[in-house]
């Protein structure tokens, strides 16, 4: 019995093996799933070899209007883990969880950083004191886009994967303090660049998630878009502002969502010479980088230094 199970582990490791990182179909192990890439990313560092960790939604589509399959439903049936973001994030979410009836192996990770507001709830746990004290939460989604909730959210997904693998908690623990000083260390470089930058605005001309990121670092932008939902268009008013910005302003950047990138971004590009920057936000991937491995830390890192050139505001950064 020992050696037949010893043999077939070994045909395992020789399957995966050849079908190469992006297929691990043939995966014996539980299945972690996850809404959004960085979420895929971080369980990925933490769960190492013990499970395996797939996007469930897939890779370059968006998960706020995402409608799961009779297939995926297949596949989240036999979840171990589920990891997803709140009802606002994924309005799809409560109907799947309720009609699999996979509540108990299911993670909200906004209820975890007790960000209640983003699933309908009281903004605040205790809402027997004082009503006056007023949160001024405006029931954003993209919460992981302010750098006070990376950390919270990354400690979400580890204590998720050791609740549901205590035995491997060691194994977990040590994969995460890998990963995570490399996140703090990237989070502390955004805050580094900012205080030591000039502030020109930056201008967004794509799908736009990032004001958790511009408030939380008081950076002043423009952008065409109000939200990341693209088919609702700019005003002819408001487009006009942003032209008269870019030129009062003598802006040479524009920052645009990979995945999210608008025919109006382009135009302004064109217009106005200026040069167009992605901007990350760890929703998703396409399928080429995601099948690459491409790290949500090499996005960040990416996102960073393109701050600090719009920031600037030049082609090129003077030399120190
Ligand atoms: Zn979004």
């Amino acid at each position: 019995m020992k050696r037949f199970l010893s043999l077939s582990l070994l045909i395992v490791a020789l399957v995966s093996a050849c079908t190469g990182k992006g297929n691990q179909e043939e995966s014996n192990l539980p299945t972690i799933h996850t809404t959004l890439f960085l979420t895929y990313d971080f369980a990925k560092a933490i769960a190492g070899d013990k499970m395996h960790v797939e996007l469930f939604v897939p890779a370059g589509v968006d998960t706020h209007t995402y409608e799961p399959s009779a297939n995926d439903m297949l596949k989240a049936q036999k979840s171990a883990l589920f990891l997803w973001t709140s009802s606002t994030m994924e309005p799809w979410m409560p109907k799947l969880i309720e009609s699999l009836n996979i509540e108990k192996q299911s993670v909200n990770l906004a209820d975890a950083l007790h960000l209640h507001e983003l699933n309908g709830g009281e903004g605040h746990d205790h809402h027997d004191h004082d009503h006056e004290h007023h949160h001024h939460h405006d029931n954003d989604p993209h919460f992981w886009m302010n750098p006070n909730f990376l950390l919270p959210l990354f400690d979400a997904v580890t204590q998720s994967i050791i609740a549901q693998d205590p035995d491997n908690r060691t194994y977990y623990e040590t994969n995460a303090q890998i990963y995570r000083e490399e996140l703090q260390a990237i989070i502390t470089d955004a805050q580094e660049i900012v205080a030591t930058s000039p502030k020109h605005p930056l201008l967004f001309g794509g799908g736009f998630s990032h004001q958790a990121f511009l408030t939380a670092y008081n950076l002043p932008y423009f952008s065409v878009y109000a939200s990341d939902s693209i088919e609702n268009e700019p005003t002819i008013a408001h487009l006009a502002t942003i032209r008269q910005a870019i030129q009062e302003q003598g802006l040479i950047y524009i920052f645009v969502d990979p995945m999210l990138t608008t025919k109006i971004a382009t135009t302004l590009a064109e217009d106005y010479n200026l040069l167009i920057l992605p901007w990350h936000t760890g929703h998703t991937l396409n399928k080429e980088d995601l099948d690459a491995e491409v790290s949500y830390l090499d996005l960040l890192k990416e996102n960073n230094d393109y701050l600090l050139l719009a920031l600037h505001n030049q082609p090129v950064l003077p030399s120190n």
